[in-house]
């Protein structure tokens, strides 16, 4: 399985400008190919580096390997873009949208990604540092910060390229780590995961425990949302103003909410793994396309942020699972809230408010979210059943 490790550089002054004067060159670079690209209808990497190679390194002061990584860089944008034009992601021919988009070219910031082979970039993992290609000249004993397992599976596993990026000032390099599969155990029993607003994350059983492991876990969303709450109200306050400082700002409360949000994702998807793990059970989540569709019938304004994060965290457990040899199932979420985890009964009042269910059939009550992860996980096992017939 591959896995992606981010780990923070701490550069000294001299080695941040270094950095900042390499990702601004091959920026730029990357930029002036695809206004290029865009006016001599030309797309194709193999095509593209006959055109524009020894221009790139001579104007831009590009090694080989980077001006090379430039221009596929380039290509890899155009072709991400023209997939998603067919894919009709960015409307109908003709549309405004996607006209717009196919109108100009694309256009680098000049912080963006920028990939470094093991020719450019070598990696001291006992020592926490790295050695980098920049504009000027090789750079030794750049330092970074890692976590005990991150540096495990960075001088064990890392293959290939690492992407060089900078984020409000701050620097990260992102390795790609190529594990061998961990058998998955066959599990016992499964534990069903809802995805909610109020609680990020509600785990339980099919069936109550007598131990009552793991069993109706909440994961509350109160901080989380504590923290939106607050940002919204600068929003609000902020996008009266307009200006350019204003909207600095808002970009990095925006990436600073993320932040948080990620962190704790992680954090909720650590402990429901290991539990699950602990337990031996399997783990069955909401299938994303049917997550998105539900979310998308309630607030439309916060849509798209809820179901980025649920995406997320569906995908950080996910990961985790695989890398335990826990057992994953994804099952159809449609009326998992209105279902009654005793008797199966499917009913919109069974739900009197956003919190209680409550059977009109048969008069079991349970916390509506502990309710909707009860028939997850039953579907999960219905799944894993079916999947493992033979
Ligand atoms: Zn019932």
């Amino acid at each position: 399985m591959k896995l992606v490790v981010q780990v923070r550089l701490l550069p000294t002054p001299e080695q941040a400008a270094a950095l900042e004067a390499t990702l601004r060159a091959a920026n730029d670079a990357a930029t002036w190919v695809a206004a290029l690209a865009h006016t001599q209808r030309v797309f194709r990497n193999y095509d593209l580096r006959r055109h524009v190679y020894g221009q790139v390194k001579d104007r831009y002061g590009l090694a080989a390997q980077a001006a090379q990584h430039v221009i596929k860089k380039v290509a890899d944008a155009y072709a991400t873009l023209h997939a998603h034009v067919r894919n009709g992601n960015l409307g109908r021919p003709g549309s405004a949208r996607r006209e717009r988009v196919l109108a100009r070219p694309i256009v680098f910031r000049p912080g963006a990604a920028q990939p470094f082979d093991d020719r450019c970039l070598s990696w001291q993992p006992d020592a926490r540092t790295v050695s980098i290609w920049t504009v000027g000249g090789r750079m030794k004993g750049v330092a970074f910060t890692a976590s005990a397992d991150q540096l495990t599976l960075l001088a064990a596993h890392r293959k290939g390229e690492s992407d060089l990026v900078c984020r409000d000032g701050r620097w990260f390099l992102i390795a790609t780590c190529d594990l061998p599969d961990v058998p998955v155990r066959a599990p016992d029993g499964f534990v069903g995961v809802d995805l909610g607003i109020a609680n990020i994350a509600t785990t339980a059983t099919a069936t109550a425990t007598a131990t009552g492991t793991g069993d109706g876990v909440r994961h509350s969303g109160k901080t989380l949302n504590a923290v939106r709450h607050r940002h919204r109200e600068l929003r609000r306050r902020l996008q009266a103003k307009a200006t350019k400082s204003a909207k600095r700002l808002l970009k990095r409360r925006r990436r600073k909410e993320a932040r948080f949000a990620a962190d704790l994702n992680h954090t909720i998807a650590r402990r429901i793994v290991t539990e699950a793990a602990r337990t031996g059970r399997g783990i069955a989540l909401e299938d994303l396309q049917g997550i998105r569709d539900r979310v998308r019938l309630r607030k439309p304004q916060r849509v798209t942020l809820h179901a980025w994060s649920f995406h997320q965290l569906g995908h950080f457990i996910a990961y985790k699972a695989a890398r335990a040899g826990v057992a994953l199932v994804w099952v159809d979420p449609a009326y998992t809230s209105q279902a009654c985890s005793a008797c199966g009964h499917v009913a919109k009042n069974n739900r009197p408010d956003q919190e209680t269910f409550a059977c009109t059939s048969c008069g079991f009550a349970e916390h509506a979210d502990v309710n909707a992860a009860r028939n997850i996980a039953a579907r999960g096992e219905t799944g894993w059943a079916v999947s493992h017939a033979a």
